[in-house]
């Protein structure tokens, strides 16, 4: 009998979306040297989704198999920190997934200056996804970890998006790895084992190293390496050069001494000295554990639709108003939402 062309069938659903399966209007949400992301509306769901075209010059991913295949392993994926993949759409050849509405980690570390807690509650999201990620057997690795490919939710919780795009068997050579993924701008984010002349393919430890780096940024909300040409980088991380932990704000608790230990683990030069994602988990927890904001508080703020809003900003912080009953006035979380505390 003929596949319903939504339910492919079998016991795994995996789903072929055809452009006419979304509304008429797409709206681009990002545009990048590989490929689009627009939000669509799915016309039987009545739900809006990603949708991720594939670039065509991507091995593998030029033929409608390549794609099916690749977007069928992502979707057995399912976990509260990674993102849903729903499934494929061959033409055009595009990844279909939950749209994530509060766009990405990077977008939110230029716009909004984060709490402490709010940064170890963000660190310690990331890597649950990370160790589910490398859980699987084999582990799946994810190769393109950075603050643009972890998403947040209307409440500002982390799903870690991309994954399972790069594969090493998919290219000829190692530079033509490092190739594809500096195209990417990712030069920061790639271990210094990778630009060894007979390096072996990457495992875990390139995410480890990669997240290393996301810690890095969440901390200080800065770039690692701003502007440095790629030969330069490339020759800093080589002979060990890290982002610089001083650029982290002076005002941080006591505890980020802890979370600065972590990362520093995690790029060191040689992969197996950095810690397994098994183990970072668990203090990584402990850590955002220590931090978390208050019950009390949660309690007061938590009825509010800006609570995600207190929970992240730093400046101003807002006083509890003991006359009012603990309640803060809603002027003060529209004027909250409204702000851009960079500027
Ligand atoms: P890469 O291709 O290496 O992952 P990237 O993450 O910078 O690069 P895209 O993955 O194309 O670029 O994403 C571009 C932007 O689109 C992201 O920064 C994010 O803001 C937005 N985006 C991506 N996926 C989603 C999604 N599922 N929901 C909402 N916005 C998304
Ligand atoms: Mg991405």
């Amino acid at each position: 009998p003929p596949m319903d062309p939504i339910d492919g069938g079998g016991s795994e659903k995996f789903r072929i979306f055809q452009k006419d399966n979304f509304e008429a209007d797409w709206l681009k949400v990002g545009e990048r040297t590989f490929g689009r992301v627009y939000k669509v509306k799915l016309k039987l769901w009545r739900e809006v989704c990603a949708i991720k075209g594939f670039c065509t010059s991507m091995p593998q991913t030029s033929s409608s198999r390549g794609v099916i295949e690749k977007v069928s392993k992502m979707r057995k994926l399912k976990f509260k920190y990674i993102v849903t993949v729903y499934g494929a759409c061959t033409d055009p050849p595009a990844v279909v997934m939950e749209y994530m509405s509060s766009g990405s980690l990077e977008g939110l570390l230029n716009s909004h200056e984060l709490m402490w807690p709010k940064k170890f509650q963000m660190i310690h999201e990331v890597a649950m996804g990370m160790n589910f990620l490398h859980s699987m057997s084999p582990p799946h690795l994810h190769l393109n970890l950075k603050p643009a490919n972890v998403l947040l939710d209307d409440h500002l919780h982390v799903k870690i998006s991309d994954f399972g795009f790069i594969k090493w068997e998919d290219f000829s050579s190692s530079k033509e790895f490092i190739e594809h993924l500096t195209a990417r701008g990712n030069l920061s984010y790639i271990p210094p084992e990778t630009f060894t002349e007979s390096s072996d393919p990457p495992g875990t430890k390139f995410d480890v190293y990669s997240f290393a780096i996301v810690i890095w940024e969440i901390l200080t909300q800065k770039k690692a390496f701003p502007g440095a040409n790629m030969m330069t980088v490339l020759m800093k991380v080589s002979s060990g050069k890290r982002p610089s932990v001083e650029k982290i704000p002076d005002d941080k608790p006591k505890e980020s001494e802890a979370m600065m230990n972590i990362m520093q683990r995690c790029w060191l030069q040689k992969p197996c000295d950095r810690p397994p994602f098994t183990d970072i988990v668990r203090e990584t927890e402990a850590l955002s554990e220590v931090l978390k904001i208050p019950d009390v508080l949660q309690d007061v703020y938590r009825p509010h639709k800006a609570f995600a809003t207190v929970f992240t900003l730093k400046e101003p912080r807002i006083k509890m108003n003991p006359d009012s009953g603990g309640e803060v006035s809603q002027k003060t979380f529209d004027f909250l939402l409204k702000k851009d505390f960079r500027n």
